[in-house]
């Protein structure tokens, strides 16, 4: 059985504790390795290695720095079918999936910050007349720390991990604990790739001992953290009294506004992956569907049935649409809200039940699920569920759809379907949410900035802004005599 050991100061490691955590593959509920439960004495070590590398790295060349992120980035491609065989066996999500999504963006991740990092220029402003030049330097912080979830394991930890080394810092980075295979995996190709030691240390174990000691580490000076709401709440209180820089990428409950005007056939097929890409395990699902009036009863008509078309199974069919949820304990949680939204008096117009699969029968699967409800204050409408639970309700006109789709104390994203210009300014303006699609879903150019409003999060990743995070602005004032 594969043992999941820390990758620390280019070695792997074992946690000092000797104690290791059961990993499962969630498709057939089989614990197929063991996982280190590092310590806080394991965090220090890392921290240690990091801070011993940063004097090197943070001198380091940007075309140095940037050729290493391109050939991390090309092992991991390289690697493509490895590493999407783990997630989707770590995660339960279909490998297809993986293989297209999944880890192309974990290389997208390198290759892009890679590049970004050699455009990511000072800035200047000459105070003309007065014989005056203020410039902003822009220098690493020192040791970051980087934080990720479940849902897409390897996509989002190099989504943190990639600008922080691009940028020059030394990182200490903890991969969700129900997930760790491929970052564990990552360690192997960082060391292929040459990376000094040092630079990006993984250690793998709980949020509350392994992740809490990477907060509370007294020189770790900047987190980035992807997770649920109340986790980042808590790390929020934790880093507080140490002034920590903190990017929080939370959780959603992300609209869907439909509206008769729009592209029919392109809104259902696009809603149906809205709903339950991953299993509906992705903070940008489409959670809570609003649909104009007029062609509510046509739409849940074929919504249902396109629905009851997906197929759920082994993750590594090629023709599985959704494959397993990632842990017993989730399951239980997204069946609890299905039966939470029966009792607020929703109906369920599919689904709603587990899935036994042929050779595969102890795996978490569950139905996509469809609940239409009316009131848009209950829990159904109002809590994150994070899984293949989608709820639609029906508006009259745009005030109502705007009104019902900011009653929420989320705001991270929200599509809206329509051909109407006006509306689409309007509503892009309106929506409290960090990401507004119009006519299309989880479309991403990594140039732009990404992140939630409101309780989903602080902060925003992406193009410029993540090697913002990441580095210390100084201005610095000249004058000149002349
Ligand atoms: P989680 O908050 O339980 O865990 C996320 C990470 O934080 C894990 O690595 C975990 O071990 C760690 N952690 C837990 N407690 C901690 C603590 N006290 N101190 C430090 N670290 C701690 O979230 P999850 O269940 O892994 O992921 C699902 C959540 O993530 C959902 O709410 C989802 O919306 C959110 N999410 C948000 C985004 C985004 O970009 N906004 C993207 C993906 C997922």
């Amino acid at each position: 059985m594969t043992k999941i050991k820390n990758y620390i100061d280019g070695e792997s490691k074992e946690p000092s504790s000797d104690e290791w955590l059961d990993n499962y593959n969630p498709s057939t509920g089989e614990v197929y390795s063991k996982i280190a439960k590092s310590t806080q004495e394991d965090v220090e070590n890392a921290y240690q290695a990091a801070k011993e590398a940063f004097p090197s790295w943070s001198n380091t060349t940007l075309e140095k720095r940037s050729k290493m992120l391109l050939r991390i980035a090309d092992l991991i491609e390289a690697n493509l079918d490895k590493l999407a065989e783990a997630e989707a066996k770590d995660n339960g999500k279909p490998f297809s999936l993986a293989r297209a999504v999944d880890i192309p963006r974990a290389s997208a991740n390198f290759r892009f910050f890679g590049n970004a990092i050699t455009q990511f220029a000072s800035e200047a402003h000459e105070s003309v007349g007065l014989n005056t030049m203020n410039f902003t330097m822009r220098s690493p912080i020192g040791v970051v720390g980087c934080i990720s979830p479940w849902n897409l394991p390897l996509y989002l930890f190099t989504w943190k991990v990639a600008p922080a080394i691009a940028a020059g810092n030394c990182v200490v980075a903890k991969p969700s604990e129900v997930t760790p295979m491929t970052a564990y995996l990552l360690g192997e190709i960082l060391t292929e790739a040459g990376l000094p030691k040092g630079v990006l240390n993984i250690v793998h174990g709980t949020g509350p001992e392994t992740g809490q000691a990477i907060v509370a580490h007294q020189h770790i000076k900047a987190i980035s953290f992807t997770g649920g709401t109340t986790t980042g709440e808590h790390i929020a209180r934790t880093a507080a009294p140490m002034f920590k820089k903190l990017s929080l990428e939370l959780g959603g409950k992300n609209p869907n506004l439909i509206f008769a005007d729009c592209n029919y056939e392109k809104m259902l097929a696009t809603t149906v992956k809205s709903s339950f890409a991953n299993q509906g395990q992705i903070c940008l699902c489409g959670s809570r569907i609003y649909v104009e009036e007029a062609i509510a009863s046509r739409f849940k008509k074929d919504f249902v049935e396109k629905v009851s078309k997906l197929k759920i199974g082994n993750p590594f069919d090629e023709d599985t649409n959704l494959g397993a949820l990632v842990s017993k304990e989730h399951l239980e949680k997204v069946e609890n809200y299905i039966e939470i939204a029966k009792n607020e008096g929703g109906t369920v117009l599919f689904g709603g039940k587990r899935v036994s699969v042929k050779n595969f029968e102890n795996g978490y699967y569950l139905q996509p699920t469809v609940i239409e409800v009316e009131d848009n204050n209950c829990r159904i409408q109002q809590e994150e569920v994070f899984g293949p639970v989608v709820t639609i309700m029906t508006f009259r006109d745009e005030a109502e759809a705007l009104q019902l789709a900011n009653n929420v104390k989320y705001g991270l994203s929200a599509t809206v379907w329509t051909n109407n210009l006006n509306r689409t300014m309007l509503l892009s303006k309106q929506l409290e949410a960090g990401i507004v699609w119009v006519n299309t879903w989880l479309n991403r150019d990594l140039r732009t900035p990404f992140g939630g409003m409101k309780d989903s999060g602080v902060g925003r990743e992406g193009g410029f802004e993540a090697l913002r995070f990441f580095t210390e602005p100084k201005n610095v004032c000249i004058t000149y005599e002349g």
